[in-house]
């Protein structure tokens, strides 16, 4: 014990910790946007009808034995400076920002260098907005997503990026407590992502597999009907359902805004 302790401290005086370092110590919520809808019935066809819906948006920063992790990058910073938001989804949806993400990294000490890997769920502008924030960090994205044409064919990320593409689930670091799990549907490489924390439990940052509960429950629920593949978003969301299963882990819906107002937000954080 006292030799393992020696050493550790030894690695760490390095500034280096060994590869095999595991394990989360720290999850902060981000404030990463905001949205409004006028229709619910956008994502539940024939489902509260005209009834409106305010949606969260949220990003989360890992902190791992082996370093940063960033899940999902929101809204791009620069729409904080229209106060009022900004029209999407051709007028169906109003987004805001009042926070950049950029401040957030900032009053945490972290700079964008600092963050070696992050992954987004998927590459719809509510989730993609700041992957160039972090030029130079590892984004780790499943094949399908990276190279389904964007509008008039446009790839969706800089050619020079630094990637990983991803054909299927992939445990970041190797110890099973940062996992990205394959989830295609809503589009074709979108992905969620399993964490493992120490006090918390084991989680499940749902992506857009799910935007609210109730698409738990009511069968007929299709949040994305006719606008992703039914099928695969079914088989993805009982794949999900028999891993929280398995690891008796929590769901967290990233756009669940009832829930995420129980959540703890940056600087405060999970472990
Ligand atoms: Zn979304």
């Amino acid at each position: 014990m006292r030799l393992t302790l020696a050493l550790a401290a030894f690695a760490a005086a390095l500034g280096s910790l060994p590869a095999s370092a595991a394990g989360v110590d720290k999850l902060y919520v981000l404030y990463c946007g905001e949205a409004s809808a006028t229709d619910q019935s956008r994502w539940s066809p024939g489902v509260n009808v005209g009834v409106p819906i305010e949606l969260s948006d949220n990003c989360y920063l890992i902190h791992h034995a082996q370093g940063w992790f960033l899940w999902d990058t929101g809204l791009a910073d620069a729409v904080a400076a229209t106060p009022e938001g900004v029209s999407g989804a051709n007028g169906a949806l109003r987004l805001k920002r009042t926070k950049t993400l950029a401040a957030q990294l900032d009053a945490l000490g972290v700079k964008p260098g600092d963050i070696k890997g992050m992954a987004i769920s998927h590459t719809h502008p509510d989730h993609i907005g700041n992957v160039e924030l972090l030029p130079q960090t590892m984004l780790y994205v499943q094949k399908a997503e990276y190279e389904w044409p964007g509008e008039g064919g446009a790839p969706r990320f800089k050619p020079e990026h630094p990637v990983t593409k991803l054909d299927g689930d992939h445990d970041v670091f190797g110890d099973g407590s940062v996992v990205i799990v394959s989830t295609p549907g809503h589009t074709p490489g979108h992905q969620s992502l399993f964490v493992k924390l120490a006090k918390t439990g084991p989680l499940v940052l749902s992506g857009d597999l799910y935007h609210y509960p109730a698409e738990r429950t009511l069968k007929d629920f299709r949040p994305f009907a006719g606008r992703g593949d039914d099928a695969k978003e079914a088989s993805s969301k009982a794949k999900v359902e028999a891993l929280l299963r398995d690891k008796g882990a929590a769901l967290w819906i990233q756009h669940d805004l009832e829930a995420d107002a129980k959540l703890k937000k940056s600087p405060a954080y999970y472990d």
